[in-house]
């Protein structure tokens, strides 16, 4: 069943969001500088067909990536790589993600100890992620 367009909004609602093609599931990364920007558990869903309006900020967190806030509130919106169009947007800006299931985790093993999502999907440490997605700056993006 094809989902809707859907869209969200900031804390303080000065960023909008529309989501045109919304995957129904979403990522989760544990490496240290998803932690460190997140605060604690980094969740997105890739999406190539969105919209925002609104005092959208990129911060160029390492060579390789962009991740974006909200300029009024600091509300966090997504990563983008540099070398693609797709964006990994942050699903508590939805309300239609309330449900949505886990496709995979990766850098299990760097994740804080409360931090464990149910759900039977694909889970990788920081070793076997790093073996088949070998980073050009050898660090996580
Ligand atoms: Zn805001
Ligand atoms: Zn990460």
């Amino acid at each position: 069943m094809a989902m809707g367009a859907i869209t969200g909004q900031c804390l303080c609602g000065a960023v909008t969001v529309t989501v045109n093609d919304p995957p129904g599931w979403v990522g989760i990364c544990h490496c240290d500088m998803c932690k460190r920007w997140s605060g604690a558990v980094f969740a997105v869903f890739p999406s190539r067909d969105f919209a925002f309006s609104g005092p959208v900020v990129e911060h160029a967190s390492s060579p390789a990536s962009f991740r974006a806030f909200c300029g009024t509130c600091g509300s966090h919106l997504y990563m983008r790589d540099t070398d693609r169009e797709e964006r990994d947007l942050m699903p508590g800006l939805f309300q239609e993600t309330q449900d949505w299931p886990v496709a995979s985790e990766i850098y299990t093993d760097r994740a804080l100890c409360w931090v464990q999502p149910a759900g039977d999907h694909k889970r990788a440490t920081e070793a076997e992620y790093e073996e088949n997605n070998p980073s050009p700056i050898g660090q996580p993006t």
